[in-house]
């Protein structure tokens, strides 16, 4: 019986390290035309051969290769591979200024490169937390960022030159509280439940200390002209609307009219232009690893 089970929990684990271990590959491999799990000059050197016909691509390859999804191995492809090797990255992102002691440990679905700097994911040298991506435990802004606070605070008075009235209800949750909230569900009411109704400790945007619940007068925001006003003008101050109606299955959370994340004006301008969350626009993830059947709805 013990050694059914010890067996049992033993498969379980293999499957969620191998699960885990071909994901994190599985992002790497992009452009790593050799199949060496490194991304080098070695990798161009093929991708270009392909391009001017020496070679003959593999399944693989085609599609590893082809960087710009034209469906054909080209030079340009060759070259943003040799790129991306020897570090400069997407030759139409600045993804790579400001993280040079930063890990590079992949790329996404859309070519954006995968940064790690103390356990902290980066991508386009935006901090990403989501169902995929976690923050470590000891990651801890205490409190709001300043430039996040202050954007918020000039977001709040031109609301109020509107005559409309936006308050911040939830900024900064530690990684400790977080845990407590979630934990207090998991006791009460089980792992789904749980799971369906707050965010797994690391996994919550708030403990970036970029992230805002806002709120109004009569605490019923969804569908308010606070929350309409808020969406109109929160990319102005450097903000976006982090999970938007009909994008649940790319963010992994049901709707959320009140909760903004800070991105700074350039990029929330250049997220929100593009019309996608922000899982689709830089070609990631977020699900836990054990997935569970229902978008969760974060308080
Ligand atoms: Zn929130």
């Amino acid at each position: 019986m013990i050694k059914q089970c010890i067996y049992r929990i033993g498969v379980g684990i293999l499957i969620l390290f191998l699960f885990f271990t071909l994901s994190v590959v599985g992002s790497a491999r992009c452009a790593d035309a050799d199949g060496d799990g490194i991304l080098s000059v070695a990798d161009a050197r093929i991708a270009l051969r392909i391009a001017v016909r020496l070679d003959i691509p593999t399944e693989e390859q085609q599609k590893d290769c082809d960087l710009d999804r034209d469906g054909a191995i080209t030079p340009a492809d060759a070259r943003e591979i040799l790129r991306l090797s020897v570090g400069f990255g997407r030759s139409d992102d600045s993804a790579n200024s400001g993280m040079p002691d930063a890990e590079f440990i992949g790329l996404t679905d859309n070519y954006y490169k995968v940064y790690n700097k103390n356990g902290v994911t980066y991508i386009d040298s935006i901090i990403i937390a989501n169902k995929t991506y976690a923050l470590p435990d000891d990651y801890d802004t205490n409190g709001l960022v300043n430039e996040c606070r202050d954007a918020f605070a000039a977001l709040q008075t031109a609301a109020k030159k509107d005559g409309v009235n936006i308050y911040l209800n939830s900024g900064f949750r530690p990684y400790s509280e977080q845990k407590e909230l979630y934990d207090e569900y998991v006791r009460d009411y089980g792992t789904d439940y749980a799971d369906a109704y707050a965010a797994r400790p690391g996994h919550s945007e708030h403990q970036t200390g970029l992230a805002i619940d806002v709120t109004n007068d009569t605490g019923y925001f969804t569908g308010s002209p606070e929350a309409q006003w808020l969406h109109a003008n929160c990319v102005q101050y450097g903000f976006i609307l982090r999970y938007p109606e009909g994008k649940s299955d790319k963010t992994g959370y049901s709707p959320e009219a009140w909760h903004i994340r800070f991105v700074g004006t350039e990029k929330a301008a250049k997220l929100n232009g593009s019309g996608l969350c922000l899982e689709e626009y830089y070609g990631i993830t977020s699900f836990y690893f054990q997935q569970t059947d229902q978008p969760p709805i974060l308080f």
